[in-house]
């Protein structure tokens, strides 16, 4: 069973939302376990997607008394899931960034819990995903003790990014019903509460999503304050990289283009050039390089050398498109690069499913300078799409980007180590370098289009998991 806070195709702020669409799927198809899925239905939730409502009355207990909640069954993602219906916590414009997320999260673990007692056979394991799942972390321990109906069940807590933690005022524990002593104060993070840190100490095993994020967080350095704890369990401490969902993720089919195309055939990716170029109001110069970038407008995803760069990529010669929104520091500044060169930058401030495809097919080059990466994605929707991924070699980014190597012909992309701008641009020069010679180009975007990053090799690794956790 997963519990997570999103999941494609029902709700999706970032990667997390589309490992948990992907991941049950995968799952399902090793036939190896019995999977499903609980999340909650947010206003975002397209009504369509849900298959009848199966509870009208799951009572839950909270706050002192019993809530009445609903609960839709859908089998639209693939494998069946279970939407937890509280209009007060979630129908609401956003999925995060609310005052009373803690409580929202809390309340959304424990209705996930009274629903497994509901369905009636407890799961051997139930795997956990980012600080809202911390709460039932915690309460999952609490019922082993007890020898309740869940004490069998063991837990599996994945972080998809250890920086966001869920804190909050520490004199809300006992109200959101977690007992004074050790319960309330392995929450305790520098003065807070924090359901990641709880969640990840009452788990049973712990994975990340790359093998180098799982090293990287041990470190002071990338370990928000929580590299203790991570060495402390390391044992049980495992990276599995995610996959791509190709079913969603593919140019051959991809139903938000305006023409397909594969490895066997690329000319399709011209016309999506154009079509990209002509969305974003550029001139129609298809043999300008387009260099992209989709992403949170936030400081973890390199906006820093972007912006510090900003002058070096107009003056590259190449096209710059954006996509994304987020903090106002680096909504304003690609205002003013697009202001400084509006022939050659395209920006787009929002958040835009069908865009982000149109984007991963239409350009040349994909911009990923992260200063920190758990997995990523759009680097590998990237080289699926033919187009060429400059990332700084960090977390997932390190694991899944190969060099290009003229000599041997291999790679898939160009990486750098130092967070400097000046790293980011050489190595934007060199892979332009390489776009102005077309049969070597070719090769780059054919490595990249041939990777296999499905889901399927990270079910197996998942379900192998699974197993040794059930046995813990
Ligand atoms: P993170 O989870 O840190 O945001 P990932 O690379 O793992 O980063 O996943 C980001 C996902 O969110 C990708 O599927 C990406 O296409 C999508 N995304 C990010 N910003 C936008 C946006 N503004 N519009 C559409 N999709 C976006």
């Amino acid at each position: 069973m997963i519990f997570s806070s999103e999941a494609v195709p029902f709700s999706k702020t970032g990667g997390l939302g589309d490992v948990a669409g992907a991941l049950p799927k995968a799952l399902q198809e090793t036939g190896e376990v019995d999977i499903s899925l609980i999340t909650p239905l947010y206003s975002q939730t397209k009504p369509g997607l849900l298959r009848e409502l199966l509870f009208d009355n799951l009572y839950v207990e909270w706050l002192g008394s019993m809530r009445r909640t609903r609960v839709w069954y859908s089998e639209a993602g693939g494998a069946p899931a279970f939407l937890i219906d509280a209009p007060e916590y979630f129908a609401r414009g956003e999925v995060y960034g609310f005052r009373d997320d803690h409580e929202r999260f809390a309340f959304f673990s424990r209705a996930a819990l009274t629903l497994l007692g509901r369905l009636g056979t407890p799961p051997d394991v139930v795997h956990l995903n980012d600080w809202p799942c911390g709460f039932a972390s915690v309460w999952l321990r609490a019922g082993r003790e007890w020898g309740g109906f869940l004490s069998r069940t063991r837990t599996l807590f994945s972080i998809h990014n250890l920086a966001y933690q869920g804190a909050f005022d520490p004199g809300d524990l006992w109200r959101l019903g977690f007992r004074q002593g050790d319960e309330s104060n392995a929450f305790m993070q520098d003065g807070a509460a924090a359901a990641l840190k709880a969640g990840l100490l009452a788990c049973d095993a712990i994975s990340t999503v790359s093998r180098r994020y799982s090293f990287e967080i041990q470190s002071p350095e990338n370990g928000y304050g929580l590299d203790w704890l991570l060495r402390m369990r390391r044992d049980r401490l495992v990276g599995i990289t995610n996959g791509v969902d190709y079913e969603t993720w593919n140019p051959a089919t991809d139903e938000h283009l305006a023409a397909h195309y594969d490895a066997e055939d690329l000319s399709g990716k011209r016309e999506c050039k154009l079509d990209l170029l002509r969305r974003y109001g550029l001139p129609e110069e298809l043999d300008r390089p387009v260099v992209a970038s989709i992403s949170r407008l936030v400081a973890q995803k390199g906006f820093d050398l972007i912006k510090q760069a900003g002058g070096a990529i107009i003056e590259s010669g190449a096209f710059f498109v954006a996509l994304g929104s987020g903090a106002s520091e680096y909504e304003n500044f690609l205002q003013e690069m697009h202001d400084a060169a509006p022939h050659r930058v395209g920006i787009y401030k929002g958040y835009n499913e069908p865009l982000s495809h149109q984007i991963e097919a239409g350009a040349d080059i994909f911009l990923m300078p992260s200063l920190y990466e758990p997995c990523g994605l759009n680097q590998m929707y990237s080289m699926r799409y033919g187009t060429v991924p400059v990332v700084r070699a960090t977390g997932g980014l390190d694991d899944t980007v190969e060099n290009f190597d003229r000599e041997r012909g291999t790679g898939n992309g160009f990486k750098f180590e130092p967070y400097t701008a000046l790293a980011m641009v050489d190595k934007l020069h060199e892979a332009l370098h390489w776009y102005a010679e077309p049969d070597v180009w070719r090769t780059i975007q054919l490595n990249g289009m041939r990777a296999d990053n499905s889901w399927a090799a990270a079910a197996r690794k998942y379900v192998e998991v699974y197993r040794a956790v059930a046995g813990m």
